[in-house]
């Protein structure tokens, strides 16, 4: 197995110096599966201030000097080389409460989550597979390493992250680890909210998100207790063929692994139990859904401790979600106005993703007038057409010398101009326009 020229450098100067080290977890698993790891974790019998005494004059960073890694950056690869570790009992099952390092590979590896992640990479001797890890990586079973319950009780992370690996990696989780995870769901309540968004983030954006949110619903829900009234909630409309949870998990699977396009989609629909009425007809209606699912995302992200840059972006996502984009160039030129192309843009992503986990007889002409609304954005874009203040031809100031006066009035007739020009009654240069501001403003 080829492992890139800086991480053989890295074991080799441990080696001279008298320690082991090896190629560890992650990359492992991902070399063996023939892909090319994103990232390089090394793990050796050297202390820290072992490792920075053998890389003295090298680029290091002390990343985590208390849990034993050191980064060090070769060939523009960052390297994360972690002394090998004995996890203490994670007493409140958040972080670890002792970290005590070892001379032990056999017991780094014995601490690690799952048996596709406890391999090590012998560089002269091949893989070091200790507890069967290449049988389950060719089974594509997620196991724990050791007993299930144990591990979980340790650290209650592992539980999500069981779930990530299996959604990621397209893998089953094995009965037992999976029966221990329905069982320590609960304790999940102890870890830290940034952990658990990390984990959920990379779960949303597994290729097979669907199958693990549908076979681990109970996880999910105790996550996020507001999914539980949309499992099983019928929809009484001819749109829907689903009930509203199986719908969210198929729209998740449908749209593009990005992060806040994924969370957008589990949380669009959140709302829309408490939004029901039925007609007269028999017929299920959901007025105001997507502003009251705003409302409940925020909180949601609120606790998930969600960076505020994300979270701003999933509620417009969210709130925005069913928004007519309809291939008409005046409305479109609004809409740019108002979201911008990159939101406009995620908009019927997340549209596309709806419809396709709606009933299938419309999923095709949705789509196919999104693509032509895609169409008539890249062209309003490419053409510089104007969609903001910004690109409008003329300035506040130069409303100013005009004669108008200072204050509210300017903003005003800004947007009236810009309006004017969306809708093609004046074009967007700067004579023009300042014409069109005379008129307006009765100068
Ligand atoms: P990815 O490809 O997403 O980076 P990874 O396996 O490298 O996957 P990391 O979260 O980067 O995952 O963790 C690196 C390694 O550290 C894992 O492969 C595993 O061996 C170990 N590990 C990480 N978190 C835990 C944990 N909570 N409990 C036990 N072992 C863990
Ligand atoms: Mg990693």
């Amino acid at each position: 197995m080829q492992v890139p020229q800086a991480v053989a450098y890295a074991v080799q100067q441990l080696n001279t110096a008298g320690f082991e080290a090896y190629p560890v977890g992650g990359c492992v698993r991902d070399l063996l599966r023939g892909l090319q790891p994103h990232d390089w974790d090394i793990t050796t019998s050297a202390t820290p201030d072992e490792m920075m005494a053998v890389f003295a004059g090298e680029r290091l960073i002390p990343t985590g000097l208390q849990h034993g890694t050191v980064t060090l950056l070769k060939d523009g690869l960052p390297l994360e080389i972690t002394t090998f570790r004995i996890d203490g009992a994670y007493a409140d099952g958040r972080h670890p409460e002792s970290v005590t390092f070892s001379r032990s590979l056999t017991e780094d590896l014995a601490r690690r989550d799952f048996t596709v992640n406890a391999m090590a990479l012998d560089l002269k001797n091949g893989v070091v597979d200790l507890f069967f890890g290449e049988n389950d990586l060719q089974g594509k079973i997620i196991r724990c390493v050791g007993d299930p319950d144990k591990r979980f009780d340790e650290d209650a992370l592992r539980v999500l992250r069981a779930l990530r690996f299996s959604a990621v990696l397209g893998f089953t989780i094995e009965p037992e680890t999976a029966a221990a995870i329905h069982r320590h769901k609960e304790h999940l309540q102890a870890v830290s909210a940034e952990r658990i968004t990390e984990e959920m983030t990379k779960l949303l954006c597994g290729k097979h998100v669907g199958n693990v949110l549908r076979e681990f619903r109970d996880v999910l829900a105790f996550l996020v207790p507001e999914i539980s009234p949309l499992i099983g909630f019928e929809q009484h409309s001819p749109y829907h063929i689903y009930d509203i949870f199986e719908h969210t998990v198929r729209a998740l699977d449908a749209v593009k692994p990005e992060p806040c396009l994924r969370w957008a989609m589990l949380l669009h629909d959140i709302g829309k139990a408490k939004c029901f009425t039925l007609d007269k007809d028999g017929i299920g209606h959901f007025f105001g859904h997507a502003s009251h699912s705003k409302r409940m995302a925020e909180t949601i992200l609120k606790r998930f401790r969600m960076s505020n840059k994300q979270a701003e972006r999933i509620l417009t996502l969210v709130k925005y979600h069913d928004l007519p984009i309809p291939p008409d160039e005046v409305l479109l030129a609004k809409r740019l106005n108002k979201f911008g192309q990159e939101i406009l843009l995620q908009l019927l992503e997340l549209q596309d993703a709806d419809c396709a986990a709606q009933a299938p007889e419309l999923t095709e002409a949705r789509q196919a007038e999104h693509r032509q609304v895609r169409g008539m954005i890249a062209q309003l874009c490419g053409e510089g057409r104007c969609y903001s203040l910004r690109d409008l031809a003329i300035s506040g100031d130069e409303l100013l010398s005009l004669g108008v006066p200072a204050g509210p009035a300017v903003g005003k007739l800004l947007h009236e101009l810009l309006n004017a020009v969306m809708e093609n009654r004046v074009a967007n240069e700067k004579t023009a326009l300042l014409e069109q501001a005379k008129k307006m403003a009765s100068l």
